[in-house]
Order: structure tokens, then sequence, then C-alpha cells
């Protein structure tokens, strides 16, 4: 058991760091961060920052010496270079394999036919391959994806004809990539699930996720989905958890398709965009339950302390810009900060840039439908 008192080494600065660190800080531990940048979300609000590329194995063992338990905060952080504080007294967790197999989307997709868990079908193509092969073997539409650091829909491309067909292999005819099958979705959901060294688990409830040009734009609670799905949905992560050996906390995002089934799309062992529902609207919240896990502390209450929630992404979009893209002025903040059950969180980033992730709030309301509803209104009021 790492106890409150001792440091925690966060590996990444960006706002899910930062969240983070306000957990930590709050149950007494004082939180390190390892991020190249020097100016990062995570790093202002954090007892230490070590400025340094991830690949500086020197400082990164420097890090871990100071540190009695690591964490990361994003995906794309190289693993090679982990490998030298595997035998330091602060443990990773989770473990760089399951940061191996979750970082790349050829890894994670093997990893989950491998062990049975449902997921899209999907065919591998390395770079320079036959990608139109793969393409005609899946069949239209499909999605072609980068295996390596996509996210937020960066590094996909739907196919639905001989003319994108030839766009995909143009664009990834020097990369490796994976074609997946097109899902027709009813919804999207996520799951929260987090284990602790120890072998306990608890899920948060299920999200109820809207996603807008791939990027997350709401997410619902409680999800509009019956209740034997819900109970299916926490089922495959708390599977997945285990067969992972996870230490930590995983979201595991799914799509619910037109036929009823759930499929998983992509695994993420972190705090989760999709979970800062949780802030506000459960008696635990995700930061504070990764802190718990990978502690190997009681893991926290996980129910919904609202009827219903509602979390909106704020995106640089928000900003009222020029036509020709020069920033004109800030959100109208005060369309959320004057009204009650809507709660505001920002991430401290210095320049807002269309697509980019600035902040979220979450809207409390009596239900499901209603709490979308306000949500939908104050984010146009954040804009006028
Ligand atoms: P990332 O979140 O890493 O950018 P995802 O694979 O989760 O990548 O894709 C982002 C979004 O794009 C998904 O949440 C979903 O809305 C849409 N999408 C991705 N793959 C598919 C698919 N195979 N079928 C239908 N929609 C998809
Ligand atoms: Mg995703």
């Amino acid at each position: 058991m790492i106890l409150p008192g001792k440091t925690i080494g966060v590996l990444g600065g960006g706002q899910l760091g930062r969240m983070f660190s306000h957990a930590a800080t709050r149950l007494g531990y004082r939180v390190h961060i390892y991020e190249p940048d020097r100016a990062s979300p995570a790093g202002e609000v954090s007892a230490e920052h070590t400025a340094a590329p991830y690949t500086d194995t020197e400082r990164l063992v420097e890090f871990a010496r100071a540190c009695d338990v690591i964490t990361y905060e994003f995906e794309n952080i190289p693993v090679e270079p982990l490998w030298k504080i595997e035998k330091l007294p602060a443990p990773l967790r989770p473990v760089w394999q399951v940061l191996e197999v979750c970082q790349n989307r050829m890894r994670e997709k093997t990893w989950l036919k491998r062990n049975d868990i449902p997921h899209v079908p999907f065919a591998e193509v390395e770079a320079g391959h036959d990608l139109a092969a793969a393409i005609r073997r899946i069949g239209l539409p499909c999605v072609v994806k980068t295996a390596d650091f996509g996210y937020d829909g960066k590094g996909q491309i739907k196919v639905t004809d001989d003319a994108s067909t030839a766009r995909a292999v143009a664009a990834f005819a020097k990369q490796r990539s994976v074609v997946e099958k097109y899902i027709d979705f009813k919804c999207e959901l996520s799951v929260l699930v987090a284990r602790t060294p120890s072998g306990a688990t608890k899920t948060f409830p299920v999200a109820e996720n809207i996603h807008t040009k791939h990027i997350l734009d709401f997410s619902i609670l409680p999800a509009r989905i019956n209740p034997a799905i819900r109970a299916e949905a926490e089922k495959l992560a708390v599977t997945i958890a285990e067969k992972l050996g996870l230490a930590g906390l995983l979201a595991v995002e799914l799509f619910l398709s037109d036929r009823g089934e759930l499929l998983v799309n992509e695994l993420a062992p972190r705090p989760h965009n999709s979970g800062h529902y949780t802030m506000d609207a459960c008696v635990t919240a995700q930061f504070e339950q990764h802190v718990r896990a990978i502690c190997d502390l009681p893991l926290g209450d996980t129910a919904l302390t609202a009827p219903a929630v509602v979390m909106v992404n704020i995106l640089g979009d928000s900003w009222k810009w020029s036509a020709d893209g020069k920033l004109l002025g800030a959100p109208n903040w005060n369309a959320l900060l004057s009204e009650s059950g809507v709660h505001l969180h920002l991430y401290g980033k210095s320049e807002p840039r269309p697509g980019r992730k600035m902040g979220h709030f979450n809207v409390i309301a009596s239900d499901a439908e209603a709490a979308l509803n306000r949500a939908r209104q104050l984010k146009e009021k954040l804009r006028q």
C-alpha cells in the first residue's frame, strides 16, 4: 500500500494529469510530473516537474528514484525507455505491457481477438502491403486507421467507394494500418473500471457518448440502454481488466451495434474524457479512483449522486474567431457560471485552437433527456 504523504510520479502533463494531480494532492500525496513541455496543464499544479524527453533514460531513472509509484496519463509514451525503470523500487502502474497493448491499434485488436473479447472485424496491413486487398476483404464501408499514435479521429479515413479506397491507399502507403468494418451503431458507450494490485475491481456507471467529427462531444449518464446491455458492458470491462492484469484505471470504449451486440472499439489504460462526469456526479471521481487503484487503497464508491448528468467538452471552437482564423475573444463563461447544477472545469491551456480540448462542463438534471437538452443549450450560449 502506498500511503498518503508518498510521491506519485505521472508520465505526461496534459489535462488528465492536471485533474489527477488535484485528486492526489487532496488525498495528501505529492505529485511529480514528467513531461517534456515546460509549460503544461499538469506541471503547473504539481509539486515537482521534470521537463525532459521520454527517451532521456537518465532523467527518467532520476525521476523514478524520486517517486514511490509511477503512472501515466496518456498512451503515446515510448515503451522501451520504461524498461530502464522496471527494476527500480517504484512500481509502474499499470505495467508497461498494458501500455504497449493499448497504444497500438494492431496489438490492441490482436489482444482482443486472442482473448475472445467481442470486437469490430478488422484486418492488419503492414506498411507498403496491399491495403486495397484488405479493404476488399473487410468490405465497404470501412474505416482505415493508423496503427500507431492516433487520437481524436486523427489518422482515420472512412472508405465507401473506389475514390476513397484510392485516397486511403495513398495516405497509408508508408505506415502500418488497421482496416475496420464500419459499424452502424445504435450508440457508443464507455465503461471505466478500476483494479487494484490486490485484485479488487469496481466499475463506474456506463456512459453513452456522442462524438462530433470524431471528438467526444457529450457523455450522457445514465446511458439510454437496457439493464442487460449495461450489465454486459460492465462485465466485459472487468474481464478485460483481469485479463490485462491491470493495476489502475482503464476505459473501455464500445459500440452498441444496430443488432444489439456490444463490440469493443478501444482501450485506454488511464482516466478518460468520458469519465469526467464522475467529478461532479459520483461519490468518487475517476481521478481519485485512479489514485486509490495504483496505491492499492480501498476502491471508492462509484454510485451516481444525481439522477442524470451530461458532460460537455469545451473545444477551442467555443472561442470567438474571425473568418480568417484570428482569435477574437473568450467564450461566454458567465453563461455557465450563473447556472446552478452546472460545473465548469478548465485546463489552463494558454492557447485555444479549433479541435483542442480546453475544458469541460457537467450539467446535472432530473433525467438524461433534460440534462442533454440543457447541455446543448448551454454549449450554444458559450459562443454568444
Ligand atoms: P480515437 O478515439 O483514437 O481517435 P476511435 O477508433 O475511437 O479513435 O475513433 C473515433 C470515433 O470515430 C469513434 O468514437 C467513432 O465515433 C468513430 N469510429 C471509429 N471507428 C469506427 C467504426 N469502425 N465504425 C463506425 N464508427 C467508427
Ligand atoms: Mg476513441
